[in-house]
Parts: structure tokens; sequence; C-alpha cells
């Protein structure tokens, strides 16, 4: 079963449980769409592998099956960037 991070990796984006902007690798590295489509190249930076997009998690699951809490992203980063 997935964490389901609640973040991006690099740029500390929000990634909730029903992003379509989620990606993962193999050992679900999590980043972001921007981040995987641009700078990243696709291209994991941790384990070199590629992404796809992470499935959602419907709400009706969450309840037995919740979503990680612990952030990857880069420390004290909100969601005050521009989306
Ligand atoms: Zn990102
Ligand atoms: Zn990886």
């Amino acid at each position: 079963m997935l964490e389901m991070r609640p973040d991006c990796e690099r740029c500390g984006t929000d990634l909730p449980p029903d992003s379509p902007d989620a990606r993962i690798c193999t050992f679900e590295c999590t980043f972001c769409a921007a981040c995987v489509d641009g700078p990243l190249a696709g291209v994991c930076p941790n384990c070199g592998g590629n992404f796809e997009p992470r499935p959602i998690r419907p709400a009706h699951l969450l309840e037995k099956f919740p979503a990680s809490a612990e952030r990857k992203g880069p420390a004290g980063s909100t969601s005050t960037s521009s989306s």
C-alpha cells in the first residue's frame, strides 16, 4: 500500500491524497507534476527511476487507510507558493 506522502520532496507543494498532480517512482519518492515535467525531466533524483502518476485514494478509504502525514519537502516550506 502506498504511503500517500503529503508533499513534493523538491518544492514542498501540497499533494493531497486526491491530487492529480502527484508523481511517484518505484520507491514512492513523491514529487509534483511541475517538478517532474520541468527540472527533473521525468527522472527521480534519488534513485534514477522514472515516474508514474500516483493513484488517488478515495475519501471513504482514507478513514481506514490514512495517508502519511510525514512531509518530505524542504524544511519550513508551506503552501504559500504561487500555483
Ligand atoms: Zn515540486
Ligand atoms: Zn526514487
